[in-house]
């Protein structure tokens, strides 16, 4: 998971949102605040001025993607689903707020759903509101789950490339996410929780993330060797943006974080030291 980099939406699609967020707030009671925004999103496609808020949201969610239109999540599988980061079952007032929405995919979207926790001293304690409990709001609090819209989830998570140690033994990566070394506890809790919520050790990505580090690792190699044959700035700026328009770039971020442990790959960035300043995540965009 890495940084968004957010877009404002335009002018007209957020005076649609603020207009239904304004029914949904009007209810006195939260159950029937929870209710109406339900319903108001069950018919977010309702009129045509519904339908072009949403499709300029889709549309702003798909650029703010970093590289391919990936998921915000595991960028792995394409983000086609507008996820809500604080689930609008529970934070009826952020059902129609631009700030709470990502592009996600379904394998993340759907088992995260209405998952919520709040950070109690060194724990994340999930508030689960069963289908017979009462709807009552979640606690107030510091969310458990990592928001990479205001937050830099790569401050939160390393992943385990594996790789070769100070005394020169040969480690084999389980291309896990893990919580970075040495975070306070509070911090390593919501990293945990955030990663057990959204199943980010999916074998199924797992094994992506061996496979891009393997890409990664090839188009560095490719990058360098054209470097050292004298190819022109235009051919090299092709190489640089076909590296930077595979998916799984936070593998390419870790790599460079790592690389001491990676010794082929660290003679590489010796060779092209500009491939440490190329930039994953765009600034805030235009
Ligand atoms: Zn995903």
């Amino acid at each position: 998971m890495l940084r968004i980099a957010v877009r404002d939406l335009e002018e007209s699609a957020l005076k649609t949102l603020e207009a239904i967020q304004k029914l949904v707030d009007k209810p006195a009671d939260y159950p029937s605040r929870v209710a109406k925004a339900k319903s108001e999103w069950d018919t977010k496609l309702s009129t045509n001025a519904k339908k072009d808020a949403f499709k300029a949201v889709r549309g702003t969610l798909a650029k703010m993607c970093i590289g391919s239109v990936r998921c915000a999540y595991c960028q792995d599988s394409l983000a086609d689903e507008v996820e809500h980061i604080r689930p609008k079952n529970l934070f009826p007032e952020h059902a129609f707020v631009w700030g709470n929405y990502l592009f996600a995919c379904g394998p993340c979207n759907g088992p995260k759903s209405n998952r919520f926790g709040v950070v109690n001293g060194a724990v994340v304690e999930e508030f689960i509101r069963g289908r017979n409990d009462a709807v009552v709001p979640p606690p107030a609090g510091v969310s458990g789950f990592i928001d990479p819209r205001t937050e830099d989830p790569f401050a939160f998570f390393e992943m385990d490339l594996g790789g070769v140690t100070p005394n020169g033994a040969h480690i084999e990566g389980t291309f896990e996410i893990l919580p970075l070394d040495g975070l306070g506890v509070t911090e390593r809790a919501r990293a945990t929780f955030t990663i057990n919520v959204l199943g980010l050790n999916r074998e199924a990505i797992r094994a992506a993330r061996k496979n891009a580090f393997g890409g990664f690792s090839a188009r560095m190699h490719q990058y360098v060797a054209s470097k050292e044959s004298g190819s022109n700035a235009l051919e090299l700026a092709r190489l640089q943006a076909d590296l930077l328009k595979t998916p799984h770039l936070s593998v390419f971020e870790d790599i460079r974080r790592q690389r001491r442990f990676q010794p082929d790959l660290l003679d590489l960035f010796d060779r092209a030291p500009e491939m440490l300043a190329w930039q994953v995540v765009p600034d805030v965009a235009a």
